[in-house]
């Protein structure tokens, strides 16, 4: 949202050097407190929690305390406000993953979707990786809510379809486009030399006529125009991975086994691989100790933040992977 941000005045270069660090502390301690109360009184539930917690009665005594501090800044150290955006209300995997589909529009009603929500994550072989593709999605995204802002105007025309017509020219997009025929390609020229006679009834007709000669020409535009999202579960089925090669292997002489199980790395395997750049103080905050769901999170939090002395629950913060899942009853911040 567009709010009020404070602006850090100059600080007199020729004021004695503590006085110089005197102020720029107590800026800095009243900026915080302030951006504190301003992120709670954004969001619904951080209002709530406040309320709950006995610190304030209502909503307008949090915003009379946020009025007051920003008056104190102004008075005491001459903080200036501009406007900006900020952060409404942190909402980690509110979205799901949109699994391997493209969503042929990223949005719906006035929802934006990015990165793996939009189905633009890269999960098979031949498709580049996703971070960089949410990454990209995020900026224009925020663009595209910027200026809907700027011109009060939420609606899927103005909002979802310039974020669509941004999304399609993003070179992840073009990128993406050219991936997804070349897999076919290599799909439809790795069918054609399949024998007809293995491929199963449910995927046959498509597989044969994919894999005919004569009609080999059309097929390659047929399967580009059917698209990439269509031809996925049949292109990634047990059948083609497993039957097909399975039969192919065995004809051609070599017994195969059925069972495989793959060696999926553990947790604590994945997190022993990551590096942390440590932060002193804590991001996040406990703020009901002895609640059930804090009690619960010794057990649910993946990387074992949370421990239990004299029935209090108390947070070790430094191994933190900032998956969210604790933040509906602590104060969370990104680090
Ligand atoms: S956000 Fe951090 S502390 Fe909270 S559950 Fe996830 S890993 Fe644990």
């Amino acid at each position: 949202v567009k709010e009020k941000v404070p602006i850090k005045p100059e600080i007199a270069k020729d004021l004695p050097p503590e006085e110089q660090l005197r102020i720029k502390f107590g800026v800095a301690k009243l900026i915080k407190i302030r951006n504190e109360i301003r992120d709670a009184y954004l969001s619904k539930t951080g209002k709530d929690v406040l309320i709950k917690s006995g610190k304030y009665a209502t909503e307008e005594e949090i915003k009379t305390k946020l009025d007051s501090v920003n008056q104190q800044m102004q008075e005491k150290y001459r903080v200036t406000f501009g406007t900006d955006y900020v952060e409404q209300e942190y909402g980690a995997k509110l979205i799901p993953d949109g699994t391997r589909s493209r969503m042929k529009k990223p949005y719906f009603k006035n929802i934006l979707f990015v990165g793996d929500a939009a189905g633009r994550g890269i999960f098979v072989g031949p498709r580049i990786e996703g971070l960089n593709v949410g990454i990209d999605d995020a900026v224009r995204a925020s663009d595209a809510i910027a200026r809907a802002i700027d011109h009060n105007n939420f609606s899927s025309d103005y909002l979802g379809e310039y974020y669509t017509k941004s999304v399609e020219e993003s070179p992840y997009t073009t990128d993406m486009k050219q991936i997804d025929k070349d897999y076919l390609k290599i799909f439809l020229d790795a069918a054609k030399n399949v024998p007809t006679d293995i491929i199963g009834a449910r995927y046959g007709t498509v597989l044969k006529l994919m894999s005919s000669g004569t009609i080999r020409g059309i097929a390659d535009k047929f399967a580009n125009i059917l698209g990439y999202e269509k031809l996925l579960p049949l292109i990634e089925s047990e059948e083609t991975y497993v039957k097909v090669p399975i039969e192919l292997a065995e004809r051609l002489g070599e017994t195969m086994k059925t069972d495989y199980s793959p060696s999926i790395p553990s947790l604590a395997d994945r997190i022993a691989k990551l590096s942390y750049n440590d932060d002193n103080v804590s991001h996040i905050k406990v703020l009901k100790p002895t609640s059930e769901f804090m009690k619960n999170m010794i057990t649910l939090c993946p990387t074992k933040c949370y421990a239990e002395e004299n029935d209090k629950v108390m947070i070790l913060h430094e191994g933190c992977i900032e998956c969210g899942t604790c933040a509906q009853e602590t104060d969370w911040k990104h680090p």
